[in-house]
């Protein structure tokens, strides 16, 4: 991936999630991982190579295909939450149902019931201000898991929390991976990333390393 003025961010980096795996993409600042999130999000296009999501090679999609398969397949969840301020709880969560075409009566109870997945069932009503920087992160992860996504792309989220609140944010991912959700969560926290099954090194728009990688060789060995 090269961006205009000639910055090559990423250089010959192949990775590929599995369906249910639960990733750490670390490396420091300036290293890539936006870029890549971006890249595997659909949000910027690769200047070359190809990107598959569910197998389908999204790199040839319109924009407008593009918008809808964000809309349906991915799910994302941002360092400072990205709540709208006049919208309630629940509104913003449906926000993540709309570009997906759901029809309006439906959105209420899926928005509903995926805020009682992240533990929020008593705060629907409520709007961000109302609630506490763990909470309105919960209510981002809610917003990014209501249309059941192939894969939630987590960037810094636990970046803008507290050590205990961050402390549960991450086990709050952990547990709604054991239900079955992807996950890939950029961090250049080592105890977050050692906290989770698989780790990603990227330097300098490359692959440093990769624990999967690393397993795969031990099983052949
Ligand atoms: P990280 O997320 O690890 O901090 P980034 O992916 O943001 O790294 O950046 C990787 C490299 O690409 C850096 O050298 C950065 O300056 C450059 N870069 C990022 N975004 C842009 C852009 N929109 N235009 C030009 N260069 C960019």
């Amino acid at each position: 991936m090269e961006y205009a003025g000639g910055v090559k961010a990423l250089d010959a980096v192949s990775l590929t999630v599995e369906q249910g795996e639960l990733l750490a993409i670390t490396g420091p600042s300036g290293s890539g991982k936006s870029t890549l999130l971006n890249i595997m999000g659909t949000l910027d296009r690769p200047t070359g190579g190809t990107v598959e999501i569910d197998g389908q090679d999204v790199t040839l999609l319109t924009d407008r295909n593009l918008s809808a398969l964000r809309a349906r397949r991915l799910g994302f969840v941002f360092q400072h939450f990205h709540l709208t301020d006049g919208l309630r709880a629940w509104e913003n969560v449906a926000t993540g149902l709309l570009y997906a075409g759901v029809p309006r009566h439906r959105r209420r109870p899926l928005a509903r019931a995926a805020l009682a997945r992240v533990g929020l069932a008593h705060r629907t009503g409520h709007l961000p201000h109302q609630l506490s920087g763990g909470e309105r992160q919960r209510v981002a992860i809610a917003r990014a898991l209501v249309n059941n996504p192939s894969l939630v792309l987590a960037d810094e989220p636990t970046g803008a929390l507290d050590t205990a609140n961050g402390a549960a944010v991450l086990d709050l991912l952990t547990e709604l991976n054991g239900e079955g959700t992807t996950i890939a969560l950029i961090t250049h926290d080592r105890d977050i990333a050692a906290r989770l099954p698989r780790r990603v090194e990227i330097r300098d728009g490359r692959v440093l390393s990769d624990t999967s990688d690393a397993a795969a060789k031990a099983v052949r060995t």
